[in-house]
């Protein structure tokens, strides 16, 4: 590593500063070394050597656990038999060094699981487990390469609770906050083999606790962790004091740990990675500046509303995003409905005519309703959220995980639209994003990390919804 300070940029290298490891197959998925670099401005992050040094054990542990290996095997042997439960001597004898965390797809949408596979990640370094992802949606491998060199993390679809993973939610006995409830945990209980962890965004207070020390001590002694989540619990992690030590030596600079790790575990499959460059070339190319616009309307119905076309001009306009030069510029536009880039295109083209300037407006798609996982769909939806990171400047919508991963993945600080008050826009239009890390919209408040959340130097309330958390 050279001895640049984190914020100057970083020699152009094709492996990301270290974040990558060399070796893979380039052709089998071109999206991950050299084809990144001819789209993408180098990152003026660098990540943290010892970050470097963790991936790197990281992913000798994954090599170790994975499947196929003897160690998944011993891991696998038991579970899901009637005796998971209290037979001491398998807890013991199970491989200690092996221990996992199963992510499993929920109904939600594309931004919605990345935020939480990285948080996720985040969790299995942080512990010395190792992530596996669950297939049985066939998103995964139709969206992304593999990740980790010379194994899987693809949760083999014979894995022993493959048939019930998918049922499990807050009431399920083996949930973590549901045994909790029925005290069915307490100091002198045996770990169970496998626990479910409730983390999406209509947890209860008692699956919260997750996020407390002492809780943590128990789940730890857990070979296996089963987890749902659509929300980006990291900074809540850095709230927990054994964690927070560690995370200090990752990540010195706070407000990257999402844009280090997404860069590091996302790369679009080859089919995902023709779309991006196709547009790119086509349209995007040959301007001087890109800005992106994310448009979601989380309205029902949702829709084009002029209020909404509205506030986007003037966000733009007030905060100089298309500055009156001769210059060439493009306009990506990100939408379920394609009447904002028509729009769009009638409102820039008056402006241009008098000024000599170039502004196109392209918008990919306008698929109008949301349908996770149909395979074409979501490849778009990943090819657009590629796009949109790969802007100069972008404006997104509040309170949407599309819009995170985007501007997390391109290190930008994105234009946050604000949310319409009945039907007029706001005043102001917009704000600028403290970081560009992710919001925990729905983090523990009360409990454990109460007093800590008000607090820590390294966090700040969201910019989109004030009782989120985001680290700045
Ligand atoms: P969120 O609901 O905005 O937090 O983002 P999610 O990504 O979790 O869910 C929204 C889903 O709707 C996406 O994954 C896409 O399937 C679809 N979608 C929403 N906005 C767009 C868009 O601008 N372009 C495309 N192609 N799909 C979108």
């Amino acid at each position: 590593l050279n001895g640049s300070t984190e914020t100057e940029p970083l020699h152009h290298d094709k492996l990301l500063g270290g974040l990558l490891k060399p070796g893979f197959d380039e052709a089998s998925c071109e999206s991950r070394y050299t084809q990144s670099l001819l789209y993408r401005k180098p990152s003026p992050h660098k990540p943290s050597p010892y970050l470097v040094s963790k991936l790197r054990s990281y992913e000798l542990l994954h090599k170790r656990c994975g499947p196929g290996t003897k160690s998944y095997k011993k891991a696998t042997k038991n579970l899901g038999h009637d005796d998971d439960d209290d037979d001491e001597d398998q807890v013991r004898t199970s491989d200690k060094g092996c221990r996992y965390v199963v992510w499993v797809a929920t109904d939600y949408g594309l931004g919605n699981r990345m935020i939480s596979m990285v948080s996720l990640f985040l969790y299995a370094l942080l512990t010395e487990r190792i992530m596996l992802v669950d297939q049985r949606k066939d998103i995964i491998s139709d969206l992304f390469c593999e990740p980790f060199p010379d194994t899987s993390w693809l949760l083999p679809l014979d894995f022993p609770l493959i048939g019930q993973i998918g049922s499990y939610y807050r009431e399920h006995s083996r949930c973590y906050g549901t045994m909790l409830k029925n005290h069915a945990i307490n100091s002198t209980t045996v770990p169970p083999l496998h626990l479910y962890l409730h983390l999406i965004h209509d947890y209860r207070d008692l699956d919260k606790t997750f996020f407390c020390e002492q809780n943590q001590n128990f789940i730890d002694n857990v070979p296996w962790l089963v987890v749902k989540s659509n929300l980006y619990f990291a900074p809540s992690l850095w709230l927990i004091p054994s964690f927070q030590t560690e995370l200090i030596k990752l990540f010195p600079r706070k407000d990257t740990v999402f844009h280090h790790l997404t860069r590091y575990l996302f790369h679009p499959t080859n089919q995902v990675w023709g779309m991006v460059t196709s547009t790119y070339n086509a349209n995007l190319s040959k301007a001087d500046e890109v800005l992106g616009l994310q448009i979601r309307v989380f309205s029902t119905p949702s829709g084009y509303f002029q209020h909404v076309m509205d506030q986007v001009v003037s966000c733009t306009q007030r905060e100089k995003l298309l500055p009156k030069t001769p210059k060439v510029k493009a306009v990506l536009v990100a939408s379920l409905h394609p009447e904002y880039s028509d729009e769009l295109r009638n409102v820039f083209s008056e402006r241009t005519s008098s000024t000599g300037e170039i502004i196109e407006v392209y918008q990919p798609s306008g698929e109008r309703v949301q349908q996770t996982d149909e395979k074409l769909h979501d490849q778009r939806a990943l090819a657009e959220i590629y796009l949109l990171s790969l802007t100069d400047k972008l404006v997104t919508s509040r309170r949407s995980t599309f819009g995170y991963v985007a501007h997390g993945l391109g290190g930008l600080k994105p234009w946050i639209l604000y949310k319409p008050d009945k039907n007029v826009p706001p005043d102001p239009p917009c704000v600028r994003a403290r970081s560009m890390e992710p919001c925990f919209i729905r983090a523990p408040l009360r409990g454990c990390q109460a007093k800590k959340i008000k607090t820590a130097p390294f966090l700040r309330h969201c910019e989109d919804w004030n009782p989120g958390i985001k680290l700045v």
